[in-house]
């Protein structure tokens, strides 16, 4: 009889892909990607594939330890909480911090946050997420008011042109890399990749541009006033729903071709045929990655991308964001 699956969700990306683990009679586990997840309807890439042999690693950690000798759960456990009514007791919760790793899932969160806040009695957890995403979410706040991402990975297969800023999709969200390749391969997706390295995801990019490190914000004020100069303002949508539209578009317009040339060291014609591709097609997604987050300005190079959705936005973009004060370089 073919042992039940576990259904689990695969912890090394954020892509978050369904897996199914099936233990076998040896005690080897069998993963596959769940076909019935939303996230990668099946597909795993290497990294999710090789999960199972993770668990049979002789040098992971099996039971826990305390003075460096095994022990069994019962005794860590009072061993661990001790520590921490003592250390409450003796200087209050505030003494105590948890600091938890970006891999966990939510369900997980919530309870080191319950155990936390709710139990001890302190606010001092934090994750290394907030390294990865802490400039994402002051780019969505000043955009859109709130930490939410508006789009959806079924954005990026009913998309005619997605552009790519720094990211490296290919090797780090394997699985969305190939359901767009897959959505590519129907319906001709263009793909633009704004990187200053020539990575895997950059070679098979319609278009790649290889801008100065830092100048990501000169290029996007330039599509800014590119998309504005040519028409392509969705104005009732922008009177409705934006405010410091009128502001913003004052600071982008200076960032002509040329400037923006100056500033990014790309090529006049290149950023030429970056912005038409824009202005002249309906479906544009924009994604960025840790290449955005993870820089200097990353707030700033945050929110130029939101500015993506500017032609037919329904999400706000604009909202209370004022770029005026980035100069474009940093
Ligand atoms: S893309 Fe690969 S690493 Fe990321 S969640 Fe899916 S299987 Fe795991």
């Amino acid at each position: 009889m073919t042992p039940a699956a576990t259904r689990t969700t695969c912890p090394y990306c954020g892509v978050g892909c369904g897996v199914t683990a099936r233990a076998g009679a040896d005690g080897a586990i069998a993963i596959e990607g769940d076909p019935d997840h939303p996230a990668n309807r099946g597909r795993l890439c290497s990294k999710g594939s090789a999960l199972g042999e993770t668990l049979a690693s002789t040098s992971r950690l099996l039971r826990p330890r305390v003075g460096g000798k095994d022990t069994d759960w019962d005794t860590a456990l009072s061993h661990v909480a001790r520590g921490l009514s003592e250390t409450c007791e003796r200087h209050g919760p505030d003494a105590v911090a948890f600091y938890v790793s970006g891999q966990l899932l939510t369900e997980d969160y919530y309870v080191a946050n319950k155990l936390l806040k709710g139990f001890v009695g302190t606010a001092n957890i934090d994750t290394n997420s907030r390294l990865c995403m802490a400039s994402s979410v002051a780019g969505h706040k000043r955009a859109f008011g709130s930490d939410t991402v508006p789009g959806c990975y079924e954005d990026l297969e009913q998309a005619d042109l997605v552009v790519l800023v720094g990211s490296n999709f290919a090797w780090c969200h394997p699985v969305l890399f190939q359901r767009l390749q897959a959505a590519r391969a129907d319906r001709n997706t263009r793909i633009v990749v704004i990187d200053p390295r020539r990575t895997v995801t950059a070679e098979s990019a319609d278009f790649h541009l290889s801008l100065a490190s830092g100048s990501d914000v000169a290029l996007f004020n330039g599509l800014l006033a590119y998309l504005a100069s040519n028409g392509a303002a969705d104005s009732d949508y922008l009177d409705s729903y934006t405010s410091g539209c009128a502001d913003t578009l004052e600071t982008a317009r200076p960032f002509n071709i040329e400037e923006v040339a100056r500033i990014t060291h790309l090529p006049p014609d290149q950023i030429n045929a970056f912005y038409e591709a824009f202005l002249k097609t309906e479906r544009v997604v924009t994604v960025y990655s840790q290449g955005v987050n993870q820089s200097s300005a990353g707030s700033h190079k945050v929110n130029a991308p939101l500015y993506g959705p500017y032609r037919t936005c329904r999400h706000g973009a604009f909202l209370d964001h004022r770029p005026a004060k980035c100069d474009g370089r940093s």
